[in-house]
């Protein structure tokens, strides 16, 4: 019989599986490919890549994810393992054979003891027993259809609309100002809760030349037939509908004064706070399908982000997530019934690397809980426990949307706040892995 079933043999569940076994106990991996397909993954392997063969950055000193690679293979990571095993020549980035990484990983779990592994659908959420479901962004609809009953109406999307999100202090508070529109008080009582950004009319005018030049990413077929797009357009099919619509629209400057000039300006680009430190703050209704290159290029031409750097950069995609700031305690469980565990993609981390990482600890967490051990979760300090703590209860739970792992999320502590660049990133990546050694070592000796 086994301990724990894990739903979903992708990134996270395979991960998951590996750390929950490793921990001695019995484990069932559910996975419904071949039986059931999605509509990204082309093999039967487990941890399949749908997309990219990139981990993105190795470098553990300077780029948080390069830092969450080598955090996660001091914590004995699979996913990791594999990757180094498959690892193709790319720079400073660690890029995978993609189809010897997913076989070394699945066969991995195939060869474990303590694994076994069920292809199937799974349709309906057990009410009992450890469960952690993994089933990622592209969740099959009758599952879909189980959690979005189980959590409540409003608290699963089903696709992600991605405003970039810019770390607060590369932004240039000689041209940007705070307040609320109409200087109305928000929730928190503030009356200042937004970061104002001014356009006059050339400079409205040539943004918005720019961004129907831009150069956009198509949709995939399955993604047209999405209805979604009509409530939740991207700025640059906003901008092809006349001159005037962004500033009827998310650029719209009424109700806000910028104070050096005492007018107010022909446009307005706002940014909302995105974590509860303060240092994200994502553009509001700036969801956008520009490539990546042509986001950071355009959006510099915003008066106030001539240095803008982007913690994560906009979006639109199917994707299933849930909104776990509300929905998930500290342990990756459903608050409503907590014997389900919630790991990857669908707890609103985003990436390949983020989906393993959450992985490993929900694995680890089931674990522990079912062999009745406290189970403490990574520090703050350390990059799993900064994308834990942001998914489960950093983040903003009203505007949540997926996350990648990032140094803004890390809580600055003493000498590491007055510092900036390079320094500054190195002394967080020192920090978290001397504290991931305490934590990895606490566990052991509870082990
Ligand atoms: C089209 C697309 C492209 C992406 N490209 C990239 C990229 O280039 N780089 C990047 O870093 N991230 C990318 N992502 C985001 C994300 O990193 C990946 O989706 C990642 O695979 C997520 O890991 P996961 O384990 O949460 O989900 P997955 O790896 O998708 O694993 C979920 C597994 O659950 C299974 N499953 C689903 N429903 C059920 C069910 N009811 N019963 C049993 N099994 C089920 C699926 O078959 C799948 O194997 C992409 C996402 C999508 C959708």
């Amino acid at each position: 019989m086994s301990d724990i079933h894990i739903i979903g043999g992708g990134l996270a569940g395979s991960e998951a599986a590996w750390q929950a076994a490793g921990a001695g106990l019995e484990v069932t991996l559910h996975e419904m490919r071949p039986v059931q397909n999605t509509d990204a993954h082309q093999t039967d392997s487990l941890a399949e890549l749908v997309c990219s063969n990139s981990f993105r950055s190795d470098d553990a000193q300077n780029n948080a994810v390069g830092l969450l690679h080598e955090e996660m293979r001091r914590a004995g990571s699979l996913v990791m393992r594999a990757a180094d095993a498959h690892k193709l020549p790319a720079g400073g980035a660690l890029a995978v054979d993609r189809h010897g990484f997913a076989a070394a990983v699945t066969k991995a779990l195939e060869d474990h003891p303590h694994i076994t592994i069920a292809r199937e659908e799974i349709t309906q959420l057990p009410v009992r027993g450890q469960v952690i479901v993994a089933t990622g962004p592209l969740t099959s609809a009758a599952l879909g259809a189980e959690i979005a009953r189980i959590t409540g109406t409003g608290h699963l999307a089903f696709f992600d609309a991605i405003a970039p999100i810019i770390h607060r202090d590369s932004i240039n508070f000689d041209i940007a100002w705070f307040q609320s529109r109409y200087d109305k008080e928000g929730p928190g009582g503030g009356v200042a809760d937004y970061i104002n950004l001014p356009l006059d009319r050339p400079q409205y005018e040539a943004f918005v030349a720019a961004l129907l030049a831009g150069e956009k990413t198509d949709f995939k077929e399955w993604e047209k037939s999405t209805p979604y797009f009509e409530a939740c357009l991207p700025i640059e099919v906003m901008a092809a509908r006349g001159l005037d619509t962004l500033r009827f629209g998310p650029m719209k400057p009424v109700g806000l004064k910028d104070p050096r000039k005492d007018e107010r300006p022909h446009a307005v680009v706002q940014l909302r706070q995105d974590n509860k430190l303060g240092t994200l703050w994502n553009m509001v209704g700036f969801q956008t399908k520009l490539k990546y290159a042509e986001q950071v290029r355009i959006f510099r031409t915003i008066p106030g982000l001539e240095n803008a750097e982007f913690a994560r950069l906009g979006g639109l995609h199917r994707n299933t997530f849930l909104n776990s700031p509300r929905l998930l305690d500290s342990r990756l469980r459903l608050r409503a019934a907590p014997h389900l565990r919630f790991a990857g993609q669908i707890t609103g981390v985003e990436g390949y690397v983020e989906s393993a990482a959450i992985g490993l600890l929900a694995g680890r967490f089931a674990a522990a809980e079912r062999l009745e051990r406290e189970s403490v979760a990574p520090p703050a300090t350390t990059a799993l426990g900064a994308l834990l703590g942001h998914i489960t209860g950093g983040a903003e739970a009203a505007s949540f949307q997926p996350m990648n792992v990032n140094f803004g999320l890390f809580p600055d502590l003493d000498k590491a706040g007055r510092m900036r660049g390079k320094d500054r990133k190195q002394a967080l990546s020192a920090r978290a892995l001397a504290d991931l050694a305490a934590w990895l070592g606490t566990r052991q000796a509870a082990e």
